[in-house]
């Protein structure tokens, strides 16, 4: 038997099946009270106390906490969930100065197997759910709120490849634009270099942001790091890149985990200099200091040989900034947290 729909799955047609007997306009009520309210049913006060009570019944929330905690002085949130079926995942929260972000995950695990990214390392669980998806920029939202702050970026960039994960991820973004109001320009898709999805997201209407996780700018060295590699290599990913580009006019970005004295020699960074210029706008860099893992032996770049690097990038003519570290204390790296719990109990607090 097929599970009820759960809060942030059912669409508009599900509400109304959920509402049948009910006049037309509930749909809309509930519909805007989910998404610009970000009201649970039974905060919904304009109905019935008994339609509320059904509601919050047959729409039940996804996402079980099994840990929340928060760093750098509660600009940093994370949360471990615990789905339905046993398997975790993790969502980032973190506010800046002009802008709150959320990270969130796109899938249970990751088959790609990057050799360096704790996801990668403990493998693929499952698929998400568009709604298992939307549940997380929900929920972020709604704590975003009672931080006395608005969500305004979402960034896909928690466990998972999203274009593994097309259409439900797909599914999503367009619920957190149309639904959420969420401008397609603030929501950011993160991948590997999965071609046909580069290409599929060039044609959609969307112009979402890019970033590729390029890692390494040869292909013998990315073959490595990133096993993929070896299906969609660089010149193809450097022509998908570009159809994208000429798609959506928009720069795009390339992700860089630093790694001590494997992709952070100067001659790495002129590869990449190459790689950034050949596109018809060149790609800005965002460079990151690895995050230690326990499955890879090997550490992040020194600070000090990152902000070389950086300035070599800008020698060559590439924009390239460091990303500013969020959450170490709480393993808010890529698949981390999860990790370190991996006994603990959800605790009950269903909204
Ligand atoms: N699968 C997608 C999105 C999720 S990973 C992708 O790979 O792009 C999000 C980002 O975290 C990627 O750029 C990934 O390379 C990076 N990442 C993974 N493990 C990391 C680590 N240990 N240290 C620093 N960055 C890491
Ligand atoms: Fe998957 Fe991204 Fe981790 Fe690679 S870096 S294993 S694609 S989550």
């Amino acid at each position: 038997m097929s599970r009820p729909t759960t809060r942030y799955d059912a669409t508009r047609d599900h509400l109304g099946e959920v509402l049948a007997g009910q006049p037309r306009y509930r749909v809309d009520q509930v519909w805007e009270g989910l998404y610009e309210q970000l009201a649970a049913p039974d905060e919904l006060t304009t109905l019935s106390k008994g339609l509320r009570a059904e509601l919050q019944q047959a729409l039940p929330l996804a996402l079980d906490v099994v840990t929340e905690s928060s760093s750098d002085r509660g600009e940093t949130v994370k949360w471990l969930w615990q789905l339905h079926d046993g398997t975790r995942v993790e969502t980032v929260l973190m506010h800046y100065d002009e802008r709150s972000t959320v990270c969130v995950s796109s899938q249970a695990g990751c088959a790609m197997g990057c050799t360096f990214c704790a996801t990668g390392q403990a493998g693929f669980d499952r698929q998400l759910t568009t709604g298992e998806i939307v549940e997380q920029v929900v929920r972020a939202a709604r704590r975003a709120r009672d931080d006395g702050r608005r969500l305004s970026n979402v960034v896909f960039m928690g466990m998972g490849e999203p274009l593994a994960n097309y259409d439900p991820t797909w599914a999503a973004v367009e619920r957190l634009h149309g639904a959420l109001g969420l401008s397609a320009r603030h929501i950011t898709v993160s991948t590997v270099g999965i071609v046909p999805g580069i290409r599929r997201l060039a044609a959609e209407a969307l112009p979402v942001n890019l970033a590729v996780s390029l890692h390494a700018a040869d292909d013998a060295l990315r073959d490595e790091l990133v096993p993929i590699n070896r299906r969609y290599p660089l010149s193809t990913l450097m022509d998908a890149c570009a159809g994208y580009l000429q798609a959506k006019g928009r720069r795009l970005s390339f992700e860089w985990a630093l790694i001590d004295g494997v992709n952070d020699r100067d001659r790495d960074a002129d590869l990449l200099v190459e790689r950034a210029r050949s596109l018809p706008l060149p790609a800005h860099v965002n460079l990151i200091p690895l995050n230690p893992t326990p499955g890879y032996a090997v550490r992040g770049t020194p600070m000090r040989r990152v902000r070389a690097f950086r300035d070599r990038l800008r020698e060559g003519g590439v924009n390239a900034t460091v990303r500013q570290t969020r959450g170490t204390e709480i393993d808010a790296a890529c698949g981390q947290l999860r990790a370190t719990h991996a006994s603990s109990e959800p605790v009950a607090i269903r909204r």
